[in-house]
């Protein structure tokens, strides 16, 4: 597979979201006036681990991968965050993303702090056997760094359920031999995954979304949504956004973009790609460039896919009245600047998409009790815990007149920085 198939955007891959993730911080600390000490502890990972992972491939040969896993903060609890397969992935993105995962952890309010994972690889080349030997061999790698009190991983692009399970069984047979679920999240229900995890990220931006139109008076049923991306948080996140009443009106994945001011059924279109394997020719939708996809005239604009997708160059020209990101880190500084001027709503990711982690949080805490919740018990708990993350980060925004990144990052670090004086400094 070549890596043309992955680069359908306007992403700026120059822009390094490690940085994006320190400016964050740094304006952040400006504002709350927060010590330079703390502000070091939390410029920079605990740990950064770099492995290299030989598979045997199909055709016989030995190919060797790179691999990393970020642990950021673990002032409020275990590192938590997922694992990406990716051609893109580095050492930056995984720093970035495990401090993002602090933040968002922060903002949701569950005892974990920050880390993230990945593998630079083209998954879609990939075959299932050398998929299952490249991710034992990482799970091995990270073995001694990961635990269900130390560091629980879960997926994250081009993961799933089967890579979780991989990792699960090779952790628990190399560490006793003995069935610990509670090590990794996002599992397959029949291995302890919880139910409702695989739509929580959609549905806890679907709530936030919700939250979101209720202040700003925007009815759901005259609103229109644009989806960048449309794996797992882009599809539930537009199927719950369309039970509200909205209409899908484009949508893309790395394949494509389409377009049909007229309406994209969700249903229809995940049919659509399951037969054909991509959004593109979806029937009566036009086809358009992930440039006309972003600037399209809407109500709610969702990326879900990678980052630095709205920029400096684009932020001027996008119409939509509510960003609800899906995905980690898709606006730069630059560019919530703009959107903010221009009174464009964004949900920042560590607010929008926490709905993941903290499903994934429940998962755990059912595994470590070896409890079974029902669907409608988990969707009911993460409606509580994401309506009050809203509310919370939205009380900030409101009284400090910033942008709602800027309140969730102000809620976020206190709490984190809280955590961490309590403790103290050992030795
Ligand atoms: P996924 O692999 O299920 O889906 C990714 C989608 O993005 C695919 O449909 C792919 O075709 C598409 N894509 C890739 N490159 C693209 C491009 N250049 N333009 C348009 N589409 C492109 O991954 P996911 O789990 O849905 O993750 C997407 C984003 O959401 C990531 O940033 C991830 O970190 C974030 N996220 C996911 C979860 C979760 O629970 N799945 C939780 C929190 C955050």
């Amino acid at each position: 597979m070549s890596k043309a198939s992955f680069d359908n955007s306007s992403a700026n891959n120059t822009i390094n979201p490690f940085e994006n993730a320190l400016t964050q911080l740094s304006e952040t600390a400006k504002i709350i006036g927060l010590d330079n000490g703390l502000h070091q502890i939390l410029a920079s990972p605990k740990r950064v681990l770099t492995v290299s992972l030989p598979v045997r491939m199909d055709n016989g040969e030995i190919k060797v991968f790179i691999g990393f896993r970020s642990q950021h903060n673990d002032a409020r609890g275990p590192f938590k965050g997922g694992i990406r397969y990716h051609p893109q992935v580095s050492i930056d993105e995984v720093k970035a993303l495990s401090m993002w995962m602090t933040w968002k952890c922060a903002v949701a309010n569950i005892p974990y702090g920050g880390g993230k994972g990945g593998i630079i690889c083209d998954p879609k080349n990939l075959s299932a056997g050398e998929t299952e030997r490249l991710t034992r061999r990482y799970a091995f790698a990270i073995a001694d760094i990961i635990g269900p009190h130390t560091d629980i991983p879960a997926p994250d692009v081009y993961t799933g359920g089967k890579e979780m399970a991989w990792i699960m069984d090779t952790y628990s047979m190399m560490k006793g031999n003995y069935v610990q679920p509670e090590v990794i999240t996002g599992k397959p229900i029949a291995i302890g995954g919880s139910l409702g995890r695989n739509e929580a990220t959609g549905r806890g931006l679907a709530i936030t979304v919700r939250e979101a139109a209720a202040r700003l008076k925007i009815n759901m049923k005259d609103s229109t949504v644009v989806v960048q991306g449309f794996g797992n948080a882009g599809q539930f996140s537009a199927q719950l956004v369309e039970e509200q009443g909205a209409t899908m009106i484009a949508v893309s994945d790395s394949k494509g973009c389409v377009r049909n001011r007229n309406g994209i059924s969700v249903v229809k279109l995940r049919k659509h790609k399951e037969e054909t394997g991509s959004v593109v020719n979806y029937p009566g939708a036009e086809s358009i460039s992930n440039d006309e996809l972003l600037e399209t005239d809407c109500t709610i604009l969702i990326p879900a896919a990678l980052e630095n997708q709205i920029t400096k160059q684009n932020a001027g020209k996008i119409k939509a009245k509510i960003i609800a990101e899906a995905s980690n880190g898709p606006t730069t500084p630059d560019a919530d600047k703009i959107l903010f001027q221009n009174q464009i709503l964004v949900i920042p990711d560590i607010l929008a998409n926490g709905g993941g982690v903290t499903v994934s949080y429940f998962e755990w805490l059912q595994n470590l009790r070896r409890e079974y919740w029902t669907e409608q018990e988990v969707n009911n708990r993460l409606d509580t815990n994401i309506t009050k993350a809203f509310a919370d980060v939205y009380d900030i925004h409101d009284k400090n007149k910033v942008d709602m990144r800027k309140a969730s990052m102000i809620l976020a670090v206190n709490r984190v920085v809280e955590a961490i004086k309590i403790r103290g400094l050992w030795p």
